[in-house]
């Protein structure tokens, strides 16, 4: 099942991540912007194709986790990303603060519903990996989830991540095995280039409804953040499911690379529209003439 696509970004297989060894940056030899436009409408074309054939083939079904910062692109990446590729073959899914239905059941029940079908590409803008980012970092959200040992969640060494990790792998390793193709990228934003983002969020008038004071106090969490997503990229980054951290403070740098890895995936599943059976060739050939015949 190592099918994953070689890149600098990738995260290592081995739990030996270092979130700080991974720029934020493009590096000095990135294509300038007039490439990476042109790179990212190559890539995008070339997806649209393989959609189509994935649809035809049949066999697999992709799944994109989108997990980032606040004001880290994941909206416009998925945007630029998908922009060609046929609505029907697509499904994109958000997820936000679950509802009380969602929290009565376990924490991997609600993304679970929101699977792609085979044939298709499920896009995850967040996903159940929130259960190990933000949740960590605010562990006080679990009460609300009712655990059994939820008194106690906060006991120094509580094993509780670990099995959520457990979880999360066990999990992705089932739908691998069962035909879906995972990728899962985290847009890695610096702390100055959100701060400049949310600053422009409040002094362009188009921009202002984006901007939020909630995300302003979650950036306070910033290095327990960033302690949480080495965390879960560490321990979940693996050949059927790898993640890649890529550089988000330059957008269209961020879009090519996230689009040029989806490509290469999917060109790497060897995809061909379905050959005609013999008996169906016989009968196609009786039908066209029958059609022609009309004419
Ligand atoms: P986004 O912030 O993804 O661009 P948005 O601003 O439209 O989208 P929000 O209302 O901010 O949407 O919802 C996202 C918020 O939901 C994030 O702060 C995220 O941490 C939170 N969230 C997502 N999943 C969970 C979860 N399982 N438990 C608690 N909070 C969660
Ligand atoms: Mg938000």
């Amino acid at each position: 099942m190592n099918d994953s696509v070689e890149s600098p970004y990738r995260v290592p297989f081995d739990g030996s991540f270092e979130l700080d060894r991974y720029s934020t940056r493009p590096p000095p030899d990135a294509p300038d912007r007039k490439g990476l436009k042109a790179g990212l409408t190559e890539a995008v074309d070339e997806l649209a194709d393989l959609q189509r054939i994935l649809y035809a083939h049949n066999h697999h079904a992709v799944l994109l986790v989108f997990q980032a910062m606040d004001a880290a692109g994941k909206d416009g990446t998925i945007r630029h990303v998908l922009s060609g590729v046929n609505p029907t073959g697509c499904q994109v899914f958000s997820f936000k603060v679950p509802s009380a239905e969602e929290l009565d059941h376990d924490f991997l029940w609600r993304t679970a519903r929101s699977l792609p079908e085979r044939g298709r590409i499920g896009v995850f803008n967040r996903s159940y990996y929130e259960e190990v980012l933000v949740v960590r970092v605010h562990p006080e959200y679990l009460r609300a989830q009712r655990l059994r040992r939820a008194p106690d969640l906060l006991a120094e060494g509580d094993r509780l991540w670990e099995e959520r990790f457990d979880s999360i792998r066990d999990h992705e390793k089932h739908l691998a095995r069962n035909g879906t193709v995972i990728l899962k990228f985290f847009l890695n934003v610096s702390r100055e280039e959100q701060r400049l983002r949310f600053l422009s969020r409040l002094d362009e008038p188009e921009k202002n409804w984006k901007f939020s004071v909630a995300d302003v106090e979650e950036r306070g969490h910033w290095d327990s953040y960033m302690h949480a997503y080495q965390e879960a990229l560490r321990e979940t980054s693996r050949p059927w499911a790898p993640w890649y951290a890529i550089p988000a403070d330059d957008k269209p740098f961020m879009r090519l690379s996230v689009a040029r890895i989806v490509v290469e995936r999917l060109r790497r599943l060897d995809l061909r529209y379905p050959a005609v059976a013999p008996d169906d060739r016989a009968r196609f050939d009786q039908m066209q003439r029958l059609l022609e015949a009309e004419g």
